[in-house]
């Protein structure tokens, strides 16, 4: 049995995947450079089957954990790297590594706009409970966005100030309406914190980016990088998790306080994960460009309806988020009942706008994941809002992608002639 697709869907599909193949091409290029990155560190580390044993309690001594710290610093260009289980999501990991770079006095820049929601009680922009940086005597200062976009000028104005130890930069759009930045944009940035602030350290927020590009941003010129396991570079595979890579004294600052001062890197068992951390980077690169095509395709068929998408079906990517314009409420309802028909998991619930805490509308969410709330698995949400627009992200295999977003559309035209 399959899925009962019209023919006028199915002719649409054929004919976005056909006006779509250039782009495919492109994404598979970068899928096989970065799988021969990926490939080579693990030769160049010996990776041997002894290095999945994991550790129990303390974590002491567990030579897989820490070679796969070293792959990730080989794979970011960085100095040292931590890649842990034990940092519950992509907004612990980068709070500890805010906390690490900073001190009371300090100041922190967040380069590009309001960083992504879930940092605002960390940084203490809004009150969500005590120990935020500001708790701890951080100021916070914030370059807002000039017509959407990065502001060099009001950024070197920003950093010239001794006080300013950290920079946020932000890689991916999150749920803001600025483009995601490209590496080279992020390396245009550095550059004007380097000349207006040289000490300043350059924190990237790389969540949803790994792995769309060749390059990462310490290529470009950033200090650390930071992100989620149970997105991009989890692979799929990684139950939980986050990882740190860059210069050894932040991952150092970084490590401290995600374990303890004197202790920093060298407690935190694996529970027998390390081989789920290894295969899902091993696969990161492909997972990855399977997530990409699936926008890619979805802003495709979407514009062939005729809606309006961001980034369009012929741009080029900087991170995994497809959003598209709906307009009205209605139409993105049906569309996000029929992701989550398509899902391996849940498939038989309907997702109803709900009010999530720390938004300021009902949200709807379409995600049925093998691991929960991991958005490299198909996954699309919207705030319920004009202009009523989706985020649709992830896609663990373009083939479940698509169809995926086929029920998808095929429940939006149904919902139509309701
Ligand atoms: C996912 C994400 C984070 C961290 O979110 P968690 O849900 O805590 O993992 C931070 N920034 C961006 C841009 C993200 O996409």
């Amino acid at each position: 049995m399959t899925f009962q697709i019209s023919a006028r869907v199915l002719a649409l599909a054929r004919q976005a995947q056909t006006e779509v193949r250039d782009h495919f091409d492109r994404i598979d290029s970068i899928a096989e450079a970065n799988t021969q990155k990926v490939l080579a560190s693990f030769q160049r580390h010996r990776v041997a089957e002894s290095y999945f044993a994991g550790t129990t309690g303390y974590g002491y001594d567990d030579i897989g954990r820490d070679k796969l710290d070293e792959i990730y610093a080989d794979l970011f260009d960085a100095e040292d790297a931590l890649v842990r289980l034990q940092f519950v999501n992509g907004t612990h990991a980068i709070t500890c590594a805010l906390f690490g770079a900073l001190q009371s006095g300090d100041v922190l820049v967040s380069a590009v706009g309001a960083p992504y929601d879930t940092l605002l009680g960390a940084i203490g922009v809004v009150d969500k409970g005590p120990g935020s940086l500001k708790d701890y005597g951080v100021a916070y200062r914030q370059v807002d966005l000039v017509d959407d976009a990065p502001d060099p000028a009001g950024l070197a104005e920003a950093v010239a100030d001794p006080k300013v130890k950290a920079v946020l930069i932000q890689r991916s759009k999150g749920y803001s309406t600025r483009s995601s930045l490209s590496v080279d944009e992020i390396g245009a940035l550095c550059a004007v914190v380097r000349k207006h602030n040289p000490h300043a350290a350059i924190l990237v927020d790389n969540c949803y980016g790994e792995f769309v590009e060749t390059r990462e941003p310490i290529q470009a010129g950033a200090d650390l990088v930071v992100g989620s396991l149970i997105k991009n570079p989890g692979g799929g595979l990684a139950p939980t998790g986050g990882y740190i890579a860059g210069r050894r004294d932040l991952v150092e600052g970084a490590a401290m306080r995600l374990t303890t001062p004197g202790i920093g890197k060298e407690c935190g068992c694996t529970l027998g994960h390390n081989r789920s951390l290894y295969q899902g980077l091993f696969l990161a690169p492909h997972t990855t460009a399977q997530a990409v095509k699936t926008a890619v395709f979805a802003a495709k068929i979407m514009e062939l309806l005729g809606y309006r998408t961001e980034p369009a079906s012929d741009a080029v990517r900087h991170d995994i988020i497809q959003m598209i314009h709906f307009g009205t409420p209605e139409p993105l309802k049906q569309f996000c009942r029929g992701i989550q028909f398509g899902a391996p998991v849940d498939s038989y619930v309907t997702p109803e706008p709900w009010d999530m805490p720390g938004y300021d509308c009902p949200v709807i969410m379409a995600a049925g994941a093998f691991i929960q709330g991991a958005s490299i698995e198909l996954s699309c949400d919207a705030p319920m809002r004009p202009p009523y627009t989706a985020y649709l992200q992830g896609g663990l295999t373009y083939e479940s992608g698509k169809a995926g977003i086929l029920l998808a559309v095929e429940a939006l035209l149904n919902g139509k002639q309701d």
